[in-house]
């Protein structure tokens, strides 16, 4: 077994994104739930769309274009009934079930659901680990005493995933990681599967070698050749074999095969700060390209914001002259932002405050800090007076987004931005 540094007496546990030592010894027996979200795209589409329900609904390219290029994204269980599946080329799913709902995937409306569901599992537990879009996991160990066993939580949050989003997840529950998320997947959908640590050997046992973390079609054909199926026969054969067979790999999977998985849950914070940058194809001397440049990051920036549902409270800008000089300038936000008007205006003090503009410009960058969510951010100032047209000019920027979202990029360009050479304002 590999040894742990020393850690001022800290347990793996306690350090978050230590790296993975399958055999490290954890004393206190933990719970950890495996959420997932069943079908999601899918199941989106058809809350959406109450006639899709019952459909099989596949959400990916579309069959009809393109020569039927690109993949399935996502389906509902209705079209697996039809053998498709994510990551089926679109013609061949179009092939077993052209009768199917063929929808294009609609990302930020699937993020805003996403953080609804990752809401309402931040309700039991502090400690929630996004692994996607559309699952995590949860270290409900310190939350019985407010909320109950695991298993009362996970039915709890199984019931509220139902009741107030209209979807459907899959729970498991034990004491790793690891088996939690075997857990969840073994009774898709709506499925609930509690591994107590002392079954968990048994629970293991007659599993396939592949649904161990790190067994790819290559590793597999290995220990097929060792005469080793099931996880049970790998864990069962004698310490240190498989690593003398296979290397650190052999050890990893050894630990893995017994149950054995150490690796924290670590809550991932929220990005402390966004940010984009360009440089021009030649050295910028024309004030107007300056300033439209700044309009089109500022533009890139807030539409990031809103996909995400963050607000910045402050902005910096990055200016680099043809001669390397750099400078940056920073500034706070009257009030927190998702808004590219306020952004590039923030930008133009910022520009007006770099000391030595005689030089041509070689790079600008803007990047958004103080960020918080749309939803805890204090309530503004200005909407105390009629005349603001904060709200309207947020509702069209999020209309924008949703052109975007279905037309492309380019869809919905700023006039000022049309003006500007066409590679410039993509950047
Ligand atoms: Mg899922």
């Amino acid at each position: 077994m590999r040894l742990l540094p020393r850690c001022q007496g800290l347990t793996t546990r306690e350090l978050p994104g230590f790296p993975f030592f399958p055999g490290d010894r954890v004393t206190q027996p933990r719970s950890i739930l495996h959420v997932d979200m069943d079908a999601f795209f899918a199941s989106v589409e058809q809350l959406d769309h109450p006639e899709y329900r019952g459909c099989p609904v596949i959400v990916g390219a579309d069959p009809r274009q393109g020569r039927g290029r690109g993949v399935v994204a996502a389906c509902s269980y209705e079209a697996r009934g039809f053998g498709v599946h994510s990551a089926l080329p679109i013609s061949q799913a179009w092939r077993r079930c052209p009768h199917a709902m063929y929808v294009r995937p609609r990302g930020s409306r699937y993020g805003e659901v996403s953080r609804q569901v990752f809401e309402l599992l931040g309700r039991y537990t502090d400690l929630v680990e996004p692994l996607s879009i559309d699952e995590a996991f949860l270290d409900v160990t310190g939350s019985g005493k407010l909320w109950g066993d695991a298993e009362s939580i996970g039915r709890a949050l199984q019931g509220a995933i139902r009741d107030e989003l209209g979807l459907e997840a899959s729970v498991g529950i034990a004491p790793n990681k690891f088996v939690a998320k075997i857990a969840s997947d073994l009774e898709k959908p709506r499925g609930f599967v509690v591994v107590p640590p002392e079954r968990v050997a048994g629970f293991l046992a007659p599993l396939p070698i592949t649904r161990l973390w790190g067994v790819g079609p290559k590793t597999a054909e290995q220990l097929r050749r060792l005469g080793l199926t099931t996880i049970g026969a790998i864990a069962a054969w004698p310490a240190g074999a498989l690593k003398s067979r296979l290397g650190e790999m052999g050890e990893h999977l050894w630990h893995l095969a017994r149950g054995e998985d150490s690796r924290p849950v670590v809550p991932h914070s929220e990005p402390k700060s966004l940010g984009c940058e360009t440089t021009f194809d030649a050295d910028q001397r024309d004030p107007a390209v300056v300033r439209n440049t700044l309009l089109a990051l500022s533009d890139r920036l807030a539409s990031r914001l809103r996909r995400r549902g963050l607000l910045a409270q402050g902005l910096s800008l990055k200016y680099r002259d043809a001669g390397f000089h750099t400078w940056t300038r920073a500034v706070r936000l009257v009030e927190p932002t998702e808004l590219a008007e306020d952004l590039h205006g923030a930008a133009l003090e910022l520009l007006e405050r770099v000391p030595d503009r005689s030089q041509a410009v070689r790079l600008l960058g803007l990047s958004t800090t103080g960020l918080v969510r749309r939803a805890a951010a204090p309530a503004t100032q200005l909407g105390l007076f009629v005349a603001d047209t904060r709200p309207r000019r947020a509702q069209l920027a999020h209309s924008v987004d949703a052109l975007r979202e279905r037309f492309g990029r380019d869809a919905v360009v700023r006039a000022a931005l049309l003006e500007m050479d066409g590679d410039e304002k993509k950047r």
